[in-house]
């Protein structure tokens, strides 16, 4: 692999920390970047925590460490700090690659699902009594009231700032979550729909297969389209050939 300046890699993603993984194994010089809002497994190489400052700190922190190349591998729907990204390095002359893990829209059955634009369409689609809700933290809470009189089921890595209304349950887990486990827990909690992003990979995706299995509805939230200017890459391995070039 060709040597050259220094990579920002913008992660909170297992792609983003494989790739520093691989990076630090080729003695490449990086930095990851987290937003710190979770506990991160072991990381490789250099760290740093914590927001930029808008894409004005983006620019200045760009251009004071002599960052050549950025690597965005935020999570798909990490939407503010991807648009930063972009805006920054334009900015400062910065090279862009995005590493976006492709959506769930081949998954067996993914034509027979609800799919919607945001958070507010999903909730009014809802048809079953009894949800498995798998947004995210700082959605969760976007489905109440619509969905205050059924029974929802909330599964999150880290817990909601606010309590759930009455009725709901708080499931804090982390993935990756496998099929016998999905099985199980539709049928505990007899779930009737479940409510995903369209975040895309392996590790969370046994929960559409099993919601087939139990003849739940299935409602999507899409993702929003993405800056088509720059060069976007869906695996470790391309966003590192991406880099090579
Ligand atoms: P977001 O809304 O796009 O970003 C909000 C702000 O958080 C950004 O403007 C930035 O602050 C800071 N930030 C986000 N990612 C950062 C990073 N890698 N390094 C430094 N600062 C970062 O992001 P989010 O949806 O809250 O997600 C936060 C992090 O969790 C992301 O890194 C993402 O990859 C990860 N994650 C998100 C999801 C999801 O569903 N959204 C799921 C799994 C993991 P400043 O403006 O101050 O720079």
């Amino acid at each position: 692999m060709a040597q050259g300046g220094s990579i920002l890699i913008l992660g909170g993603t297992t792609e983003g920390r494989e790739l520093a993984s691989r990076l630090h194994s080729a003695g490449r010089d990086f930095v990851l970047s987290l937003a710190g809002r979770t506990e991160e497994p072991l990381t490789v190489g250099t760290v740093r925590t914590g927001g930029f400052g808008g894409v004005e700190g983006l620019t200045r922190y760009l251009r004071s460490n002599r960052i050549e190349t950025v690597v965005d591998a935020t999570h798909p729907f990490a939407v503010t700090m991807s648009r930063n990204a972009t805006l920054a390095c334009r900015e400062a002359g910065v090279a862009l690659i995005r590493l976006d893990r492709p959506g769930w829209e081949s998954h067996p059955g993914a034509d027979t699902w609800d799919w919607v634009d945001d958070h507010q369409q999903a909730a009014a689609a809802v048809r079953g009594s009894r949800v498995l809700l798998t947004v995210g933290r700082l959605h969760t809470l976007d489905y109440s009231p619509t969905l205050d009189d059924r029974f929802v089921l909330a599964r999150v890595t880290e817990p909601p700032d606010r309590a759930l209304p009455r009725g709901w349950q708080l499931l804090v887990s982390r993935g990756p979550f496998n099929l016998d486990g999905e099985r199980s827990l539709f049928r505990e909690h007899r779930i009737d729909c479940l409510v995903t992003k369209d975040s895309g990979g392996a590790q969370t995706a046994a929960k559409l297969t099993a919601a087939a299995e139990a003849g739940a509805q299935v409602v999507v939230v899409r993702r929003s389209a993405t800056d088509a200017r720059a060069r976007t890459t869906s695996t470790v391995d391309e966003a590192l050939a991406a880099l090579a070039d």
